[in-house]
């Protein structure tokens, strides 16, 4: 019996977690358990708690079904799951009920997992959550509407199967959930291409005012906090542009840097294989995968940018590579 199934074996009410600025991967993983628990184990009360779910995630089966965060502290059930979140900071208001919670199960794909559960089911090299949450179920019990949800997570983190976290496993369960009758080219293009008008223009702003740094090996793009008042942006209004960032010919890192409130900078780091994200945002308090991580940081960007400079050019050996002299 794997951890999942000992770890709902006595427990009839369950809360699922995901981390802060929830993703296609954090939802889908949360609402994917949601549906498979109500498909096969109906009498188990099964809670979701997320910040927000994207309006190009809301077709998932039981995203209206979504509580919000601040609802969390109500929940004094069995069990609490904790699904695509690397450190129990991560999980925002929902931090301190799984903390205090009777029992904690940790499911999630990132290599700066802080093991922060009683049991912890971690998985570094699988490309999503979701492909971890996958191997934990049962195959024949997966409907078509948890399947949609585990299919729309491994789409979103792997960039449509572009980035390398996708593995010849990765290929073979997109295979078995496509199975079910998935339109999974709708999947593809409303949850992940499709954007707004406004998502476009801002990704034309941010890309358009692009720096070039280091020899022409890091791209930084910046979002002011000013520019997203005046253009009537919001965070989700940014998705995707970090990943037109690292496609520019010759980039190794791509940074995108948006101002979330005054001197409030959400950074997102972009590998091209050669630098170790993950290590240089953990460096930062944040964390996430080696190709593809992040962090807060507060303070005057340009004091950030050159100490983040410094330790992606650090040829000290732990961030592994210096573009300049290379
Ligand atoms: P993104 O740049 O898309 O926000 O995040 C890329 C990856 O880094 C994701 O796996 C995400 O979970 C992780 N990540 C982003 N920001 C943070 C952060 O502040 N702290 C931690 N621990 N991980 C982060
Ligand atoms: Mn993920």
């Amino acid at each position: 019996m794997n951890v999942l199934m000992k770890a709902l074996l006595e427990s009839a009410d369950i809360a699922l977690f995901g981390h802060v600025n929830p993703d296609g991967d954090c939802v889908g993983s949360c609402l994917a358990l949601r549906q498979y628990l109500q498909d096969n184990e109906p009498e188990k009360r099964v809670r979701v708690y997320l910040e927000s779910v994207g309006r190009n995630l809301l077709f998932l089966s039981g995203a209206d079904q979504v509580l919000p965060l601040e609802e969390a502290s109500n929940f004094d059930g069995d069990l609490c799951i904790s699904l695509d979140a690397g450190s129990l900071d991560r999980l925002g208001e929902a931090g301190e009920v799984f903390r205090k919670a009777k029992k904690t199960l940790v499911i999630d794909h990132h290599i700066t997992n802080t093991h922060f559960g009683m049991e912890n089911w971690v998985d570094g090299a699988a490309s999503s959550c979701c492909q971890v949450l996958y191997e934990l179920l049962d195959d024949e019990k997966i409907s078509k509407p948890c399947a949609e949800a585990l299919y729309t997570g491994i789409v979103h983190d792997t960039g449509v199967f572009r980035f390398s976290n996708t593995s010849e496993r990765t290929m073979q369960i997109a295979g078995r959930l496509m199975s079910r009758g998935l339109a999974t080219n709708e999947i593809i293009d409303r949850s992940f291409y499709q954007k707004t008008f406004l998502q476009t223009k801002v990704m034309a702003k941010v890309v358009g005012e692009a720096r070039m740094m280091a020899d022409s090996k890091v791209l930084l793009g910046v979002l002011t906090n000013e520019q997203m008042h005046v253009m009537g942006a919001t965070s989700e209004d940014t998705d995707g542009i970090i990943d037109q960032l690292r496609l520019v010919k010759g980039v190794e890192v791509a940074i995108f840097a948006r101002e979330d409130a005054p001197h409030v900078f959400k950074f997102s780091l972009r590998s091209n294989g050669k630098v170790d994200v993950s290590a240089v945002s953990t460096y930062f308090g944040g964390g996430g995968h080696r190709l593809a991580a992040g962090f807060t940081a507060k303070g005057e960007l340009e004091d950030i940018l050159n100490e983040l400079m410094a330790m992606i050019l650090s040829d000290k050996g732990k961030y592994g590579w210096n573009p300049i002299n290379q």
